[in-house]
């Protein structure tokens, strides 16, 4: 069962390639349709991550947002930690109407954010 995710991809039967699994209970290979059931890959899959990191979906929705902060356009705004000109500018809807939009100010250099409402 060591390369079982390997195989995902293609079907053990034929070695056509496989869908991705969409919201069927399993996926069918289309030229053979040998079917696996879903919910094995998933249990497989969730027991992986879970080793890996229990707080997996809070954590890794942290990362992917820290790296979009650092690929918006770079201004000309000085570091108020590191003193060093050069930050991301990045903008943010609140959830409330009312706050309005708030723009953060990420350093390229030391990655230090700063924010200020508009
Ligand atoms: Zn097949
Ligand atoms: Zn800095």
């Amino acid at each position: 069962m060591s390369c079982f995710r390997a195989d995902l991809n293609f079907c053990p039967e034929c070695g056509n390639i496989l869908p991705l699994p969409d919201f069927h209970n399993s996926i069918i290979c289309p030229r053979c349709s040998f079917s696996i059931p879903v919910k094995d890959i998933l249990g497989h899959v969730i027991k992986s991550s879970v080793v890996f990191n229990p707080l997996d979906q809070s954590s890794s929705t942290v990362e992917s947002e820290e790296d979009a902060e650092l690929k918006g356009p770079i201004i000309d705004r000085k570091c108020s930690r590191c003193n060093k000109e050069g930050m991301v500018y990045h903008t943010r809807q609140m959830r409330s109407a009312d706050e309005g939009q708030t723009v953060f100010f990420t350093c390229v250099h030391c990655r230090y954010q700063e924010k200020e409402d508009s």
